[in-house]
């Protein structure tokens, strides 16, 4: 199988002539298709949304989008429910499952009406400080511990995870927040990231609801919601399998009459909050080749740098390359592809097997529409770059400018940049 760029070298010329690389671009097609696609795998339960993880991808332009197919906004921090505000996201529209959380934090969720999803049993009290209430509704994050496998892989490790309550711990939690006056109670967890399996969801499905049943027949509390979180992958490599997301919705489907529905649960909303799944696919790192170096090995210097997309300098994640235009040729070379970070694991690839590569071409480095721009940062001075979104109708539209020295400078006003600078 080959990965294909959702732009033609030739449209991608034309986007770099208006906006110099590196920059983000995102294609609005395919975001609005897969967005329908979700909504209908999970259109069989009544109250179900989808909270789009706002750091996957913080930018409103593409959150309003999302907006059309009814998601609302996931945040863990007090910027993320000021951007969520900003759309106009309100209340229920938002979600707020976040951990270690300052009090400001609780506080501004509370009053922008979010769902305020807790972490840990303590922060019942300090919730209670924070804002003099409990909130009428309420959720918890729930970690079972131990290691969570999908037949005989391991999928992730919950029991090492800084994540949720112990299952005394919730149940105790419920109680707790019944008698201070909680009326309608959620659940949430999230126990393994970028699985690339249809069985994720239904396996967790199983686990929560199991617990649901439980937890509503010991306390006596209200379960209005069961969130199953973020979660499901992409397939970042060529050769993996992407999920089927009807396949998904339809697994969840049969564990949801298989428990829920027996124990008159049947009116419990499923939320998820995904956020890699939503727009990984649809958007591109666009860089252009800049300088070649043969020495022990053979590198590829590009102009964007692990600042503009961090994946594989901290995870070693391996992104998809496509050197535009030749698509066809034989990938008889092998190349580490580089940026100018003074850090020799700012690689985009190591041992890459690409077409030959000549300076000015231009490389999509693929599927860097979540987690990519948003993890960006200012090592070395280095700016962040454009996002641009390639609409529908082949335009593009600049939906968030490059940084430009004077933002890298803004924090501090007392000296004067550029002053000896000869013009
Ligand atoms: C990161 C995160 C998500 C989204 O995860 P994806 O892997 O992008 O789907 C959802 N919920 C919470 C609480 C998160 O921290």
């Amino acid at each position: 199988m080959t990965k294909k760029p959702f732009v033609t070298k030739e449209k991608l010329e034309e986007i770099a002539r208006e906006y110099p690389t590196p920059f983000h671009l995102y294609d609005e097609k395919g975001i609005r298709e897969n967005a329908k696609a979700l909504k209908e795998a999970f259109a069989w339960n009544k109250g179900y949304r989808e909270y789009f993880a706002v750091k996957a991808t913080p930018n409103p332009f593409l959150i309003k989008i999302l907006q059309d197919y009814g998601c609302g906004c996931d945040c863990s921090s007090y910027t993320e429910l000021m951007l969520s505000e900003a759309v106009g996201a309100t209340g229920e529209d938002i979600m707020f499952s976040s951990n270690d959380t300052p009090a400001e934090d609780f506080r501004l969720a509370d009053r922008l009406g979010a769902i305020i999803n807790l972490d840990d049993i303590t922060h019942i009290e300090f919730l209670e400080r924070a804002l003099g209430h409990i909130p009428e509704t309420i959720s918890c994050r729930y970690n079972p511990g131990g290691i969570f496998k999908i037949s005989n892989d391991i999928m992730d490790n919950p029991g090492d995870a800084k994540y949720g309550m112990t299952t005394e711990q919730i149940f105790e939690a419920f109680k707790i927040l019944k008698a201070k006056g909680a009326k309608e109670f959620g659940i949430h967890a999230f126990l393994a990231s970028n699985t690339v399996t249809n069985e994720y969801y239904p396996m967790l499905a199983r686990v929560l609801f199991e617990l649901a049943v439980r937890l509503q027949k010991e306390t006596g509390a209200h379960i209005k919601f069961i969130n199953l979180s973020g979660g499901i992958g992409i397939p970042y490599k060529p050769d993996q399998e992407p999920n089927d997301i009807r396949v998904i919705g339809e697994g969840v489907r049969k564990v949801y009459e298989e428990l829920l529905v027996p124990a008159g649960m049947g009116d419990v909303a499923l939320y998820t909050e995904l956020g890699r799944f939503m727009l990984g696919p649809y958007g591109c790192l666009v860089t252009r080749a800049i300088h070649e170096k043969h020495t022990y090995k053979e590198y590829i210097g590009v102009d964007a740098c692990a600042a503009n997309l961090m994946r594989p300098a901290i995870y070693g994640a391996y992104h998809h390359i496509t050197v535009m235009g030749k698509e066809s040729e034989p990938c008889d070379h092998v190349y580490d592809v580089t940026g100018s970070l003074c850090e020799n694991n700012d690689k985009f690839a190591v041992d890459r097997h690409l077409p030959k590569i000549d300076i000015g071409d231009l490389l999509v480095i693929h599927d860097a529409g979540a987690h990519g721009f948003s993890m960006g940062y200012n090592y070395n001075g280095k700016l962040r770059s454009a996002e641009v979104l390639l609409r529908e109708d082949g335009s593009t539209q600049l939906i968030r400018r490059a940084e430009t020295p004077k933002d890298y400078f803004a924090t501090f006003d007392c000296f004067e940049i550029g002053k000896n600078l000869v013009k």
